[in-house]
């Protein structure tokens, strides 16, 4: 695909719309278009549709390959100065960045949710490294620190930082498990459980999340964790205009035995209705080893109450980490 394509600046005025059964039709029409006009209508193509896209010719999956690239820089970029240095630190402690950040890039350009702050998760194991990074390295300043209310609490997450430096809102959530993703299953609904690692960027709820439908976490009722703070982050995405529903029904039909968008199924972080879009290589800065490229298989169940009208079963909702 040449020229090559350059994000928009302007992603406002952006009107085209491309039906997403019709990827392959764009198939060799693409590169006849300015790279502007490229641009333009990548923007308007969520990461399944890009990937999709990315399917249908080599030089297709170039130029999408290279506007996911600069789209992550562009995102990180907001946050932190020097992103290659910040994508090294990644790869080597296992964190993620989640929540607005993952969930912008998950979704098409032109409608994706604005980006105000950038949570990062990370395991408490990289404490250290981590807040000498961003207060040393970054010039961040720690506004706030809270610890886990108490030992019978059953959120996985132990300390969260609260930095900033001018505008910039940076939060850090550490969690004593072995994987910084365990928190954001955790996290109050099915919206925010997308990650960008070192490598990659991992959408658990991609279908859901892209048609911006989002199931409450059922364990924020079932296990009493609802709070202010809770109902106020679900009020943000349903002013971000996504439907949110504690009823998986309402979001569509879904065979119970067989679907992943049940939240009785068991899940796993490598399944194939888990959304995993692979970036470039990561350019490691002099000789620093990667060390964390295949991070610990996650696996989950949402749990709550069974789908079926008038079942009051309950199920429990797990997580656990695998080697
Ligand atoms: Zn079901």
């Amino acid at each position: 695909m040449t020229p090559k394509i350059q994000p928009s600046e302007n992603q406002e005025s952006v009107t085209v719309q491309i039906p997403t059964y019709d990827m392959a039709r764009l198939n060799g029409d693409l590169d006849l278009l300015c790279s502007e006009l490229q641009t333009m209508i990548l923007d308007e193509l969520s990461v399944p549709d890009l990937a999709s896209l990315a399917k249908t010719r080599t030089e297709n999956d170039e130029g999408v390959k290279d506007y996911m690239h600069k789209r992550r820089e562009d995102i990180l970029g907001a946050f932190v100065k020097d992103v290659g240095q910040f994508l090294t630190l990644l790869d080597r402690t296992g964190l993620v960045v989640s929540c607005s950040s993952a969930l912008h890039l998950v979704q098409a350009k032109a409608m994706a949710v604005h980006l105000r702050d950038m949570d990062v998760y990370a395991t408490i194991e990289f404490e250290n490294i981590m807040m000498d990074h961003f207060k040393t390295t970054e010039g961040y300043k720690v506004m706030n620190k809270s610890s886990r209310k108490n030992e019978y609490d059953s959120s996985v997450v132990n300390e969260v930082y609260k930095l900033e430096k001018g505008e910039k809102k940076v939060d850090i959530i550490f969690t004593d498990w072995a994987s910084a993703i365990v928190p954001i299953l955790q996290y109050h609904s099915t919206a925010v459980m997308n990650y960008i690692m070192a490598r990659s960027l991992v959408s658990l709820y991609p279908q859901w999340t892209t048609e911006k439908k989002s199931l409450v976490n059922p364990r924020l009722y079932f296990e009493d964790c609802t709070n202010i703070r809770s109902v106020r982050a679900l009020m943000k995405y349903v002013r971000r205009g996504f439907h949110v529903t504690t009823e998986p029904f309402q979001l569509g039909t879904h065979d119970c035995q067989q679907s992943a968008y049940c939240p009785h199924a068991t899940r796993n972080t490598l399944d194939r209705d888990t959304l995993r879009w692979i970036f470039r290589p990561v350019n490691t800065l002099g000789d620093i080893p990667v060390t964390c490229d295949d991070m610990a298989v996650i696996m989950w169940c949402l749990g709550g109450q069974e789908c079926k009208e008038d079942g009051d079963e309950v199920s429990s909702a797990f997580i656990t980490v695998g080697g």
